[in-house]
């Protein structure tokens, strides 16, 4: 059998430096600002015309999740966990190749000493992952509006209420003026989706969790109505 190899073309620096909490498709979070850095090979030539698209494709590698291989049944967290399906029917990461695909909003393409960074909002990818191509995304044969999804017809909810100490807010503010993002809007965004697996959603807990959001640890608790509140974004 013929097999194929790869070499990168780039790679992402993303917020999101573990896997738990990154959000489980694109544009779930748009405050999530990610740049792409094209390896050096690449000169201005190889984007030229790239700038008029909105959004791109980007497909890259699960290269934290590759070692673990594949299972040809997977749980999809829509499913609540509890039911399989096909590897196939699923975006799980555990894939005979670990190839991911994600549409994705181009901000903007800057030119710089290291090479060619793509400016990029609402990705889900980890910090590192190396990327394989890009396209730009093509509406008119890309969005299918009368398309059936499945088991995955209507949108994940995002109505996790979340409640910031007031700890947070100020580490939030300090944060901003640090890094120079609206961190306060980003660990919104990213727990109104509530990070948790999706059985233990509505689990009354105590646990304190926590996430590396840049090079912060986020952590937050359940109330006991279940809303989330936000303890604090500890460097
Ligand atoms: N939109 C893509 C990815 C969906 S899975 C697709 O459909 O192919 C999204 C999950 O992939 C994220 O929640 C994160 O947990 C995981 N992920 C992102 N980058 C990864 C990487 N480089 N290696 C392993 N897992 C990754």
């Amino acid at each position: 059998m013929t097999t194929f190899s790869f070499n990168p073309i780039g790679t992402i620096n993303s917020c999101y430096k573990e896997k738990f909490g990154i959000p489980r498709q694109p544009n779930l979070v748009p405050a999530a600002e990610t740049q792409l850095l094209l390896n050096q090979e690449f000169s201005e030539e190889s984007v030229r015309g790239l700038e008029g698209f909105s959004h791109i494709w980007i497909s890259f590698i699960f290269h934290a999740t590759q070692a673990q291989g594949w299972k040809p049944m997977v749980r999809p967290p829509r499913l609540g966990g509890n039911k399989k399906v096909g590897v196939f029917a699923t975006r799980s990461t555990f894939r005979p190749n670990p190839l991911g695909l994600s549409v994705v909003e181009l901000e903007r393409i800057e030119a710089s000493a290291a090479g060619i960074i793509l400016h990029l909002r609402g990705c889900d990818l980890l910090d590192q992952t190396p990327v394989i191509d890009i396209k730009p995304y093509l509406p008119y044969v890309d969005a299918v509006f009368d398309a059936q999804s499945g088991f995955a017809e209507n949108s994940p909810a995002v109505n996790q209420q979340v409640k910031f100490s007031q700890q947070a807010k100020s580490d939030c503010e300090l944060a901003t003026l640090r890094i120079g993002v609206e961190v306060e809007k980003l660990v919104l965004q990213v727990l109104q989706l509530d990070p948790r697996p999706s059985y233990k959603q509505g689990e009354k807990t105590a646990r304190v969790y926590s996430m590396k959001l840049y090079d912060f640890d986020l952590k937050w608790k359940y109330l006991d109505d279940n809303k989330i509140m936000v303890l604090a974004l500890v460097l």
